[in-house]
């Protein structure tokens, strides 16, 4: 969606957002088994200089072998470093496309970008890094042609992260399990392969702060996972420092949980409870016994407490706030700044008929 196109909310070019029926149901009737579908890919780039130069000959090899029509859209997200440039000698032929976002917008929004323009039957999406392989594009058609709409890969080892980031990435699987009715499946990434009807359903989504790996969940399909084990980054570092996890974190838990606000409820209820019990006991103390009033340590230690569960909520209150604000501002998601490269998926040879 471009900048222009934003004066028409979404929900009113998609049905599928009003609750009815998939816009584009799959008028292609022939078994999928017998099918050679076009592909599109997606793959979001912020500062992939060095390693698009070497995933795109990787891609476009395995694409050959799968079908004969396809298109790679690479979104570049805002990148500072020559991203684009290093995308000049494959810009020239048909199938290579690039999005350049107008600046850095995030993985999820850039995402999001080129699910909007992908036009395949099947659309994967993979990281620019090289850490997802190229290899798995065949294993996830073939697990297409046996009918499933989305294909996910989940990383069977995640032994080459720092300890603090498994133990995040833990606890916050956990936080999601529990406080979700969504099943989020969890060490899940964004390198999906991914059906023509689930892309019509998460563009149909009007949401704006998108935490893509719920709402892959949330729209459903018949899913199944596919074990890999990550390579290391090829080159450069990782745009995803300890701010962004958190905040990343912290968009998935307000989107898919309201559990931090029935914790401040339930919270408010013990404490209240306890406090009514702490007065009751210190009156009956009083009267009964004789005994002094406790002092002002209990007096400020109390304060302090509960001073402080006060503002801790208030701050949970303003994490759900300010993701409603972001909501109603309804600001586009991105801006494309301009696009490069032909045309791709009509400047491909069209795809054989069923064999
Ligand atoms: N990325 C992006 N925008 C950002 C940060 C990252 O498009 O603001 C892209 C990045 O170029 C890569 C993918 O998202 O293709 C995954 O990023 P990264 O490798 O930094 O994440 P990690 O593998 O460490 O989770
Ligand atoms: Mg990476």
């Amino acid at each position: 969606m471009s900048a222009r196109e934003t004066h028409t909310p979404d929900w009113e070019k998609h049905p599928l957002a009003l609750g009815g029926v998939a816009a584009n149901p799959d008028p292609d009737t022939t078994p999928r088994t017998a099918r050679k579908p076009s592909i599109s890919c997606v793959v979001p780039a912020y500062n992939e200089s060095e390693n698009l130069p070497r995933l795109l000959p990787a891609l476009i090899a395995q694409l050959r072998q799968l079908t004969d029509c396809w298109e790679i859209i690479v979104v570049d997200d805002g990148s500072r470093d020559a991203t684009v440039a290093s995308l000049q000698p494959w810009l020239g032929e048909a199938g290579v496309v690039c999005l350049a976002l107008s600046r850095n917008f995030g993985k999820e929004a850039a995402l999001g970008a080129g699910l909007d323009h992908a036009r395949g039957d099947v659309v994967v999406t993979l990281d620019a890094d090289l850490q997802h392989p190229v290899e798995l594009l065949e294993p996830m058609l073939r697990s297409w042609r046996d009918g499933i709409d989305m294909v996910y890969a989940v990383r069977a080892d995640r032994s080459e992260e720092s300890a603090f980031k498994r133990l995040g990435a833990r606890v916050f699987y956990s936080l999601l399990k529990f406080g979700s009715s969504i099943d989020i499946p969890p060490h899940a990434g964004d390198f999906r392969l991914m059906d023509r009807c689930v892309v019509d359903a998460l563009c149909a989504l009007p949401e704006r702060t998108r935490f893509m790996k719920g709402l892959y969940a949330w729209v459903g399909y018949k899913s199944q996972a596919i074990e890999f084990i990550p390579p290391p980054r090829m080159a450069g570092t990782s745009g995803f420092g300890l701010r962004a996890l958190f905040s990343l974190a912290a968009s998935g838990i307000t989107a898919f949980s309201n559990l931090p606000l029935r914790l401040a409820s339930g919270l408010g209820t013990v404490l209240a409870i306890l406090a009514m019990g702490y007065g009751t006991w210190v009156i009956i103390d009083h009267y009964l016994h004789g005994s002094d009033v406790a002092g002002w340590a209990t007096i400020v230690v109390g304060l302090m407490f509960f001073s402080g569960v006060q503002l801790l909520f208030i701050g949970v209150l303003g994490e759900y706030l300010g993701r409603v604000y972001e909501e109603v501002k309804l600001r586009p998601r991105y801006i494309v700044g301009h696009r490069l490269g032909k045309t791709p998926i009509a400047a491909q040879p069209a795809s054989p008929q069923p064999q």
